[in-house]
Order: C-alpha cells, then structure tokens, then sequence
C-alpha cells in the first residue's frame, strides 16, 4: 500500500492524472472537520485503501468574474474571504459565509457547505447556477441547474431510481442538507457529494446587491441553566428572515477559548444577529425591545469585523486544542425543526452533564447547533458511544444528523442508519456510471452501505 502526493498546477495536470487511475482525494484548504488530514496515512492503513493519492487543488490558477446578471464566476481555488473580497469591490456581496473564510468556494460546493448567511439567504445548493467539473475519462462537463436531475444525460435510463430516492428526500427539503444529497438539479450531482464524481472546476452563483449591515449582540443566561431567553429569541426571530442575515450562538463555554478581553460579557451565551442597516430600527423596535426575557441593558452592537474574527476564532481555538490534545473532533452538526429545538436543547443539556468539557455554538437561527465534547483520549470512546445514542433520537425525530459540514470518513458510520435501499441504489448507480474506475475518493460515503453491510 502506497501513498502520494501530488500538487497541481493546471488543469491539464489534473486530466493527467485522473486518466492514470490512482484512486484520489482532491482537497482545496484542507479545512474540512470531517476528513482529519493528519491522521490519514494510519487511517487508509487500517482500512487498507492500496495505492491512493492526495491531490493537492490549492495550487491551481484562480480567478473570479461577475457577468452582466450579476453571476459570480470562480474558477480554481478562490477562497470565501477571496470571493467576498471581490465581490464588494463591485457593489455585490455572496450570499453563503461559512465560519472558516479560508475554506474554497469550490470545496464548499463538494461539501455543501452553508454557514451563517444561510439564515437569510438559505443554501449554497439553491445559489449554483452552473457547474463545471473533470469526469472520469478527463473531460470538461457543464451541469446546469435549470436542468432537472431525471433529465440528465448520464442518468437517463434510471428515472424510477431517480424517483424513489428523491421520495425519500421529500422529509429533509426543509433542512439545510439532509443525510444524503438532494439528487434533483443536474447540479445536485456535484452537491455534497465530497468530490466522489469528479472534480469541481468552475462555478456560477447568484449574488446579492452590497449593503451595510450591523451586529448586535444580545446577551443571555447559560443555556445549561436556563434556556427560556433563547427560546424566545429563537422563535421571535424567525419572522425575520427578510431583515436578519445571521443569527448566531457562542456560548459562555466557548467564549473562554479566547482571552479575557475578548469576551463580551462574562458569564454570558451570546446570540448575535446580523442586521440589514435599513431594518436596524425595526429591529430594535419589533424583535428586540418585544421579549420579555431580554432586556435593553442585554443587547448592544458590535463591528462587523470585529464579530466576524470572534465567530472565526472560536471554532478554529477548539480545532486547535483538539489537534494539541491529539484527539478528534467529537461534535455534532445536528439541525431538527424549529419545534424540536427545545428538545434538542434538551439533549444537549443531558451530554453536558457527563463529567466531559464541552462548548456548544453555530446557526442557532437555523436550529443548527453544535455541541463538541471537549475530551481527554480516556473519554473519547465515551463520547463516541453518547453520540451514537443522540444520532438515534435525531433520526427517530427526523431531523438532519450532519446539516453542512459533510460526512468525509468521520462520521461514515453514524450515517449509515439513515440509508434505505433506495440510497444504496442510487449510489451505486452513481458510482458506475460517473466513476466506473474508482477514481474519485472511492473510500467516501457514495459507498452507501447500511448498518451491518
Ligand atoms: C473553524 C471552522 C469553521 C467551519 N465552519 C463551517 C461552516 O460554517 N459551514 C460549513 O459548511 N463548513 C464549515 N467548516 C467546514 C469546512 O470549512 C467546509 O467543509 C469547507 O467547505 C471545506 O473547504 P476546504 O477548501 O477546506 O475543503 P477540503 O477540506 O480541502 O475538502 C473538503 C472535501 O471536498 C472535496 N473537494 C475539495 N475540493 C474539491 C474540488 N474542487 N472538486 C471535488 N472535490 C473537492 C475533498 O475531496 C473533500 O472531500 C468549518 C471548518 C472549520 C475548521
């Protein structure tokens, strides 16, 4: 068993490449939670994966344009930060913000990532206007999203297939990401499916006009103790939508993760709204200053930049201990409904209770938290075993176990329970008829394997 790496620098090194054979993983920033870069090597080992390759995207040549409908095109290995950038520059702002700035819009569509934004302006996946990718035999190829996936060419002759899997899809349309991919634009192809049909070149996405808007902090009880301020809050604030673009929570576990001075209220959760300037006043009036829990002393502004790189920093401090500690992430990505959000609160008040660190923060708008353990090696297992529980509740309430950041090879076995035949189908029909030679990451979760497989 062999591992290599390879670091492009053309597209045609790409096509090369992918015409050698090597089963690979291409990665852009490396950012995602649920591949651990590091330990890869001993993993592939242990699962015994053969000859395979990381194939290094970071490198490639970039650039970005808007075109006269105001359609922002990325090629190669833009970042969010990057493709934010320029699209201010030009009056327009992206519509998607994932925490980590550093992450590549591209990977984000392999990923289907979300993020803060996703609040107001809802998924990446219903921003891609086209697509463009290198299949199996080194061809360029163009999805589009005006194209339904029963009408594409590759999938022509399995309709019904088609059909029943997006049956079983119709109960998780409302979350962010379900536990499989959505499968109905031509574009779906590539949408969360973590680069396992081929590899993403371009893409066009839909922006919104640039306009200035304000964080406010709103300060509330530990959410252990008491969480009535946030359920008010949460729900207050789904109506909404049209004014408020993110609607975040950093618990008071979380903010400790940062120094002192940087903690905007001691012993304090902190919710925070990012607001439209023209609807500040409207806020105040018609959200803020109507709940009964949170008073005028408990909210206050802050500036964007400065909310932004706490938002950042906080994920990316617990990334860091973890890798310090030698431990993987042990965190969830569950989203459920708005009427289960207290009991998923619930939930989480109960893992917090068991003798290991935690923090809990993420899309609180969205009832899209997450929950990370904080262990020591000794209590990892521990954790594995609470998490396989709560996933169970998640899918007995139908909700969404792994809303955005995917399923790369971590959370490959917890998945597995949410998978019908109709998935396993699907999948394989996917894999032979886009990757008949396994050569895109043959090890991720197209697979599709259901619980003892
Ligand atoms: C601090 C922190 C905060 C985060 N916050 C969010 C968040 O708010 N929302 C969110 O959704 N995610 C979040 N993430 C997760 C992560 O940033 C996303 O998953 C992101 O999309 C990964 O981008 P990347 O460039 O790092 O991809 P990589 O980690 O390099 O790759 C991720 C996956 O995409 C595949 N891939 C990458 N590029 C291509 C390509 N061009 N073609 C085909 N396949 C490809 C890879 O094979 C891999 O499976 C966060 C991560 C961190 C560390």
């Amino acid at each position: 068993m062999t591992m290599t790496k390879k670091t492009f620098t053309s597209l045609d090194e790409v096509r090369g490449h992918i015409l050698k054979g090597t089963a690979t993983i291409y990665h852009g920033s490396k950012t995602s939670t649920v591949v651990a870069y590091d330990q890869l090597a001993q993993y592939a080992q242990e699962n015994s994966w053969g000859d395979w390759c990381m194939g290094d995207l970071s490198q490639l040549p970039k650039k970005c344009h808007l075109d006269e409908r105001q359609q922002l095109h990325v090629e190669g290995p833009v970042t969010w930060s990057e493709a934010k950038a320029f699209c201010r520059s030009k009056g327009r702002d992206i519509m998607t913000a994932p925490t980590e700035e550093l992450a590549c819009v591209l990977a984000g569509v392999s990923t289907s990532c979300t993020g803060e934004r996703c609040f107001g302006f809802g998924t990446l996946r219903d921003q891609v206007v086209e697509l463009a990718f290198i299949n199996f035999r080194g061809e360029d190829e163009v999805l589009s999203a005006e194209r339904d996936l029963v009408e594409s060419s590759h999938l022509s002759s399995y309709q019904e297939e088609i059909l029943n899997y997006q049956n079983t899809f119709a109960g998780y349309a409302s979350f962010k990401n379900g536990p499989f991919p959505r499968f109905e634009k031509e574009t779906d192809l590539l949408i969360g499916t973590e680069g396992q049909l081929g590899v993403v070149t371009k893409g066009v996405f839909k922006t919104t006009p640039l306009e200035n808007v304000h964080y406010l902090f709103v300060a509330l009880p530990k959410w252990e103790e008491d969480f009535t301020a946030h359920l008010e809050l949460f729900e207050a604030v789904q109506e909404f939508r049209q004014d408020v673009l993110s609607c975040e929570l950093l618990d008071e576990n979380s903010w400790r993760y940062l120094d002192p001075e940087d903690r905007p209220r001691e012993g304090k959760d902190i919710v925070y709204l990012e607001v439209r300037e023209s609807e500040l006043e409207n806020i105040y009036d018609n959200l803020l200053s109507q709940l009964k829990h949170i008073g005028p002393d408990d909210f206050f502004a802050v500036s964007e930049n400065r909310a932004i790189s706490l938002r950042m920093a906080i994920p990316r401090r617990v990334f860091e201990r973890n890798s310090q500690v030698g431990v993987v992430k042990k965190g969830t990505d569950i989203q459920v409904s708005g009427e289960r959000f207290q009991e998923l609160l619930l939930k989480y008040r109960e893992l917090s209770q068991k003798g290991i660190r935690y923090n809990l923060f993420g899309h609180f708008g969205d009832a899209h938290l997450h929950f990370n353990f904080m262990p020591t090696q000794a209590q990892v297992s521990q954790c594995q075993d609470l998490l396989e529980e709560l996933y169970h509740w998640v899918k007995e309430v139908g909700g969404s176990p792994f809303a955005e950041h995917g399923i790369g090879l971590l959370k490959q076995d917890f998945i597995k329970p949410f998978y019908t035949c109709a998935q396993e189908k699907l999948f394989a029909i996917l894999k032979k008829e886009m990757d008949p030679s396994l050569v895109f990451f043959p090890f991720g979760f197209l697979r599709g394997q259901r619980d003892g497989e």
